[in-house]
């Protein structure tokens, strides 16, 4: 049967000529970066071009990047590690109610070790307000984290706004940019971001590897105790495969960025529209045009996503109802929640995230399946009578 891949957001397959650079740090050269012989200068010398090829793509620093070992450590070092680093300097952090739990339960966890902890609301397209933030800042706030773009809504924020309204308020900032990271142009000195979270496996490179990207003037401590290792910020010997392939995917990612956003642009519209056209009682989640590229959710009247993910299944089609990680609970999505829709409609949510290797006709093949999946699923649902 066809296998229909549309839940990008959610991982990327490694691409063929990142596995291709990968594969020799397995056998021929799989020496320790610390150690000093050759096959460990060797080992180094490739952890340092990938950081290069990593701090390229968002315009930083090398000595920058600190690899971790995913996007979620990246997150929880920022946060966390920043908070107990500079408590001196006071206890309030802000954040939205729509980031990845990533960044969500982070700040929840120090609220619970007695920091204190505003969660900021969002429009019904998933934007904060600026105002908003304004507003929330105190004496007292010492950093504020906001993500770039939302993993399920595809709402891209206006960062370089936000974080000039943090700086003004003499807060430091940090956004989580996995979902953007190698999707759209990121610069880290026209964002004005002090700190960034990013992770390969969303855009071609392994999993298990992510980075930080801190400027010098965040000063955080490593939470893990050890080695000296990633400038003893990040201590473990390092997953020399794993970063080098983040290198590489981060090198690719650069190459033809434009004209993969048109064509992600082209495949996403149509998507959007032949669902929006063919299936009645079906609404666009997340902003309408401030989106990240190839980004597709939308909530069904009178149905679970649960549902349609299955039918989905049985047809090759790959996507995804609120974001995977907390698929498995029934709880509706904290963010469509915060964007104010109602449990029910919530319910039935449905992201379809496109990739560079979707096709025109495999969106058609989307296009004539669905309807019919929704259209029974509905005759069962004793919501829509
Ligand atoms: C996937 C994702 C993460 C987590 O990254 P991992 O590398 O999977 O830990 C964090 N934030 C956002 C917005 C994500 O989409």
């Amino acid at each position: 049967m066809r296998q229909v891949y549309m839940d990008h957001s959610a991982t990327t397959p490694v691409d063929p000529e990142v596995f291709k650079a990968i594969i020799p740090y397995f056998n021929d050269r799989y020496g320790n970066p610390s150690s000093i012989y050759s096959l460990g200068r060797e080992a180094k010398e490739a952890v340092n071009r990938a950081r290069e090829q990593v701090a390229f793509l968002i315009n930083a620093k090398p000595g920058e990047i600190y690899f971790t070992s995913c996007g979620t450590e990246a997150d929880n070092q920022a946060i966390i590690s920043y908070m107990m680093t500079n408590k001196d300097r006071g206890n309030h952090l802000i954040t939205t109610a729509v980031e990845h739990h990533a960044v969500l339960d982070a700040c929840r966890f120090l609220e619970k070790q007695g920091f204190e902890l505003t969660v900021l609301p969002v429009k019904p397209d998933g934007l904060v307000d600026p105002e908003e933030l304004r507003w929330a800042l105190k004496t007292n706030t010492i950093l504020v984290s906001i993500m770039h773009a939302n993993n399920e809504v595809g709402t891209i924020q206006p960062i370089k706004e936000l974080a000039a309204i943090s700086h003004q308020g003499g807060a430091f900032f940090h956004t989580d940019a996995v979902q953007t990271v190698g999707k759209i142009p990121v610069d880290v000195e026209e964002l004005g971001v002090d700190m960034l979270s990013a992770s390969s496996h969303k855009l071609y490179g392994p999993k298990g590897v992510g980075c930080l990207y801190r400027r010098k003037r965040a000063r955080v401590k490593n939470y893990l105790h050890g080695g000296a290792q990633e400038k003893k910020i990040r201590p473990g010997t390092e997953n020399v495969p794993g970063i080098v392939g983040f290198g590489k995917a981060a090198e690719l990612a650069q190459q033809n960025l434009i004209q993969r956003t048109e064509k992600l642009d082209y495949l996403a519209a149509r998507l959007r529209d032949g669902i929006l056209n063919n299936i009645p009682r079906t609404r666009l989640t997340g902003h309408p045009v401030k989106r990240v590229p190839g980004h597709v959710s939308v909530c069904f009247e009178f149905v679970e996503g649960e549902s349609i993910l299955l039918m989905l299944d049985i047809n090759g089609i790959m996507g995804s109802s609120g974001s995977a990680c907390t698929s498995g609970s029934l709880d509706p999505s904290h963010v469509l929640l915060a964007m104010g829709l109602s449990h029910e409609i919530a319910h039935g949510s449905l992201r379809l995230t496109l990739g560079k290797n979707n096709t025109e006709e495999e969106v058609d093949y989307v296009i004539e399946v669905l309807p019919g999946i929704i259209q029974r699923l509905r005759e069962m649902s004793p919501l829509s009578r």
